[in-house]
Order: C-alpha cells, then sequence, then structure tokens
C-alpha cells in the first residue's frame, strides 16, 4: 500500500505571546482571586433600582448560599446540577457561584422558555433544584426544590426569607471563614456550567463547560500583562446580555468579576434604559450584540444621553459587518468598537479584537479578532480536511484547554464535533487574513442565529411533522434586516388534500416555542430535497427559496 506523507498543519496563533494560565482552581476562587484587593469596591450594581453590592459582600452571600445547598431540603454536592432559569440578578450571579462552591454544575437557561423546553432540559441534565422566578414557576414539573428569587408561594422557597435566612450566623460565618469549603473534593475538570445548544447539528445538547475550560477562557481573555481585552477593577461594565447566554456568563461576568470590575445589571435589554444607565453610572465598557449595535447606530436619542464613559463596545454572537460598525462609530466616536467570535461549545470565546488590548493593535472592521492566547486555530477545507493557508477560507476549528469537555451523556455528539486531535470543529467556514484576523463569511451549520439567539431547525421540524397534515418539513434560516440577522424558514410538504395554510403552520409552532423560534415564513413544497442518507439538503432549499424569491 501506499504511503501517504502527511502535509503539516497550517496552524495560527494570537500575535500576543502565551502567558502563564491557573485554570486548577474552582471557578468561584479563580473569579474572586483579587477579592483582597478589591473587596470594598462595587460588585453587582442594580440597574433598576441603583443598589451596590460590593465584593466583599458578594463573597459574603455567595457562601452563605453554598452553606446553604449542602444542608437539607437541598444537600447539594459534587455532581449535583442547579438549573438557573432567572433574568439577569444578584441572586443569578449568587446561585451559580454557590453551586460552584458546592461543586455543582449549573445549567442555565431562558425563563421565557416553553414548559417544553425547560421539563426537556431538566430531564436532561438531571438537575434536581431550580432558582426561578414567579413568570416561570408555573412551567416548572414536579418533583424539583423551586426557589423564587421575587416572590413568595407555596411549594416554592423564597430566597432569601427561606433559603439565606435558613443558615445559622455561626454557620455562616465559619463558611465565611473557610476559604477551602467545598473544595477538597474537587477536580478542574468537574462541569461547572451546562448550557444548552445544538451546536453544529440536531437538538440542544447539555455543553460541559469546567471549572478548567471556564477559567482558562477568561485568562485568555483579561489575564496576563497585556490582556487581550484591558479590562480593569477600575471600569464599569454593561451587563444587559442575558447571563443564560455564555458570552454574558463568560465574557461580562466571569471576565468582570476576575479584573474586580462594577457590573451594573440590567435586568433586560432596553435601548432608553440602557443609554440612560451609560450616563448615570458612567459607564465605560458595553457588550452587546449586532442587533443592539444596529438600534444605537438608528436611534436618534444617542445624542441625548452622555455616552462619552464608554471607551469599549464589544460585539459578539452573531455577524456585524463593516458598515454597521462604521455607522455605529459615528454615534460614539470616542470608543473602540471590536467583536469577538464565540461559540458555547469553545468555551465560548475563540477569538477577539486586539483593539482591546492593553497596547492595542490596529485592526479592520469586519473582523472578528484574533485567536485566543494559549490557543491554536486552523481553517480546513469541509471536503478534504487539510489545512488552509491565509485568505483561503473552510471551516474554523479550534484546540486549548477553554473548549468544552464535551456534550453530556452524548458520546457519538461529541465525537463528532471534538475529532482524535482535539480539534472542535465551529461549522463556521472564515479566513485568516494577512495580519491574523479572521473573517467569518457562512456557516456550514443549521443553526439559526435570531437577534444572536440559537434557533435549532431539527427541534422545529420534530414540532412541525407531529402535525397532521404535515407529511415532511423543513427549516432554514433567512437573512433578513440586520436588526434581526436571520429568521426561520419552514419548508412544508402537505397532505395530499390538506387545507393548511401558511398562517396555520405559524400559529402551531407558535403556541409550542418560545418567541424567537417562531417560523416567520412558510413555504409549501411536493417534497423535502434529501441526500440518500436522509440528510435535508439545506443549500438546495435555500437556493429554491432564493430563484422563487428573488427580490428576497
Ligand atoms: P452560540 O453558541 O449561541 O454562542 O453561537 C455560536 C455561533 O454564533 C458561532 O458558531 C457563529 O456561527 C456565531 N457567531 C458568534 N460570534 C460571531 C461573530 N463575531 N461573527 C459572526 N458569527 C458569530
Amino acid at each position: 500500500s501506499a504511503v501517504v506523507e502527511a502535509s503539516p498543519e497550517i496552524i495560527f496563533r494570537s500575535k500576543l505571546p502565551d502567558i502563564a494560565i491557573t485554570n486548577t482552581l474552582p471557578l468561584h476562587r479563580y473569579c474572586f482571586e483579587r477579592l483582597a484587593e478589591v473587596a470594598d469596591r462595587p460588585c453587582l450594581i442594580d440597574g433598576a433600582t441603583g443598589f451596590v453590592r460590593t465584593y466583599a459582600e458578594v463573597d459574603r452571600l455567595t457562601r452563605r448560599l453554598a452553606a446553604a445547598l449542602r444542608r437539607e431540603p437541598f444537600g447539594l454536592g459534587r455532581g449535583a446540577v442547579v438549573m438557573n432559569l432567572v433574568l439577569n440578578s444578584a441572586e443569578f450571579v449568587l446561585s451559580f457561584f454557590a453551586a460552584s462552591r458546592v461543586g455543582a454544575a449549573v445549567t442555565t437557561a431562558n425563563p421565557m422558555s416553553t414548559p417544553h423546553d425547560i421539563a426537556n432540559q431538566i430531564a436532561a441534565s438531571g438537575a434536581t433544584v431550580v432558582f426561578t422566578e414567579s413568570m416561570a414557576a408555573d412551567k416548572l414539573p414536579g418533583g424539583l426544590t423551586v426557589v423564587l428569587i421575587d416572590a413568595r408561594r407555596d411549594g416554592c422557597l423564597h430566597f432569601w426569607d427561606d433559603v439565606m435566612a435558613s443558615v445559622p450566623d455561626d454557620e455562616a460565618a465559619a463558611a465565611a471563614g473557610d476559604q477551602e469549603a467545598g473544595d477538597s473534593e474537587f477536580d478542574p475538570d468537574d462541569v461547572a456550567a451546562l448550557p444548552y445548544s445544538s451546536g453544529t447539528t440536531g437538538l440542544p445538547k447539555g455543553v460541559m463547560l469546567t471549572h478548567r475550560s471556564l477559567s482558562t477562557s477568561v485568562a485568555q481573555q483579561v489575564d496576563g500583562d497585556n490582556p487581550n481585552i484591558g479590562f480593569t477593577a477600575a471600569d464599569v461594565i454593561l451587563c444587559s446580555l442575558p447571563m443564560f447566554h455564555i458570552y454574558s456568563l463568560n465574557t461580562i461576568l466571569m471576565c468582570g468579576l476576575r479584573v474586580g470590575a462594577a457590573i451594573v445589571v440590567m435586568r433586560r435589554f432596553d435601548l432608553a434604559r440602557m443609554m440612560e444607565l451609560v450616563a448615570r453610572h458612567r459607564i465605560t465598557v458595553a457588550p452587546l450584540v449586532p442587533p443592539i449595535v444596529v438600534a444605537v447606530a438608528k436611534s436618534d436619542q444617542a445624542a441625548a444621553h452622555d455616552l462619552s464613559s464608554v471607551r469599549m463596545v464589544l460585539s459578539g454572537a452573531a455577524p456585524m459587518g463593516k458598515d454597521l460598525e462604521d455607522a455605529f462609530m459615528a454615534k460614539l466616536p470616542g470608543a473602540v468598537l471590536g467583536q469577538g467570535y464565540g461559540m458555547t461549545e469553545a468555551g465560548p470565546v475563540l477569538s477577539m479584537c486586539l483593539a482591546f488590548a492593553k497596547e492595542p493593535f490596529k485592526v479592520k472592521s469586519g473582523a472578528c479578532g484574533t485567536v485566543v492566547r494559549n490557543a491554536e486555530l486552523k481553517i480546513v477545507d469541509p471536503d478534504t480536511g487539510k489545512s488552509l493557508g491565509r485568505n483561503q477560507p473552510g471551516e474554523i476549528c479550534i484546540r486549548g484547554q477553554q473548549i468544552m469537555k464535551g456534550y453530556l451523556n452524548n458520546p457519538e455528539a461529541t465525537k463528532n464535533s471534538i475529532d482524535a486531535d482535539g480539534w472542535l470543529h465551529t461549522g463556521d467556514v472564515g479566513f485568516v487574513d494577512d495580519d491574523d484576523e479572521i473573517f467569518i463569511v457562512d456557516r456550514l451549520k443549521e443553526i439559526i442565529k435570531y437577534k444572536g439567539l440559537q434557533v435549532a431547525p431539527a427541534e422545529l421540524e420534530a414540532l412541525l411533522i407531529t402535525h397532521p397534515s404535515i407529511v415532511d418539513a423543513a427549516v432554514v434560516g433567512k437573512q433578513v434586516e440586520p436588526e434581526i440577522g436571520e429568521i426561520p424558514v419552514a419548508f412544508v410538504a402537505k397532505a395530499e388534500g390538506s387545507e393548511l395554510s401558511e398562517d396555520d403552520v405559524k400559529q402551531f409552532v407558535a403556541k409550542e416555542v418560545i418567541y424567537y423560534k417562531k417560523v416567520r415564513e412558510v413555504i409549501f413544497v411536493d417534497k423535502i430535497p434529501k441526500a440518500p442518507s436522509g440528510k435535508i439538503l439545506r443549500k438546495e432549499l435555500r437556493k429554491q427559496h432564493q430563484q422563487q424569491h428573488p427580490q428576497s
């Protein structure tokens, strides 16, 4: 047999040198490692009330909650799973780090999710305790210990009155004095966060992000003498993106805490409120997503607020083109705007704009950064698997200690995502240019991004075919205005003689899914094009759609 000579791989690295990364600490200790220096500084600022909690208070409350979680009725310890089903709040932060402290993983979800999605995630993740709020409490299945952060209700525990108050002061004091509490049976490869993501294909799966992966990712962004993102303890960081999404959880919350910055917590995004908060708290860093960047760029209110304190604006989670960047910069000429590129499975950050570095680099608009430090990135030809050189688009792959450990209870999906050499295949198509900057140009994978939020076609397809008049269905994304990004479009083959209308299909789906997963367009077809393997030919469908609706 012929000997095939392996060609050397072309690997891209950061322009910043690697640093020594400590990633063997439990996540809570890593994020609060500078506690002594920042103890009396503001940590969490409530956007609605202006209420300030210092670093020392947040640390103390986290320890107190951890002490409660170890006791009955929780009895949580290493390996347990807690669900955070709340909007942005101090309670989210406290339960997240208290869980870390007792060795439990936190699975996060949007409290606006449907009962069906919530029940699925609880069953799949094995969560036994749920932190939630009134709006979601009725949607929970039975058999759980439920903690409500905003109200009292029969059958639920109240976060402050029942849980925090249950810990005797001497026990809380003991926990406070015990820096190592809960760490004895700790392994850095234990899961700390368990967000759900569909990845490159199929239904949402539990993404196992460990203490090691998350602290590595944070370090890659903000540690070292010349951090990739030059956050400092003097920064005031806006947290208007949902903490249940890994972008906010990691790049805002964990990175913010790690550097000792103040974090202004907005329960949910609102453009006018956001601008008010920027002015009131002299916010210096605003992590956003493209739909919000568009809203600011188009807003005539920007001039009415003093936004001059903002020095850094990050955008991520979805593509942002050069035109949008330029329009936005006209509104905030004093700030540096740049992109990060993340994927839940990647820990999440793959690349970050180097204009944010303490010693900044010049960057191009439209780029989504340079690969983070202590990591390797390659671009592969999706057909041959060969790694490609500069300026040649291919699938982006990343390797490093920040990536997920795998999908929970799903070795098959894990194997299809992380190859034998440790490379995570993103399903994104991009290239690295002559200055090491990454440009994303396309997506191989199925996911649709509606305002930066994931919609998994497989989920909608499974739902659609439960309709008695639908024989087969396929869902693809369609690019629309930048305020939204993409919308789900359903191709539906209906049963013979059925009078099913476009509206019937839309309403059928709308009743069953969270708002951003709604089908916005329906196209009836005779047959869904499929490969012999049964795989839906999505490219084919998109092409058909383009030909039939050339204007859209
Ligand atoms: P999620 O796991 O929900 O964060 O989604 C990850 C996906 O969002 C990536 O694989 C990309 O397809 C997309 N994405 C994230 N950041 C960017 C960016 N800066 N530019 C283009 N697409 C992005």
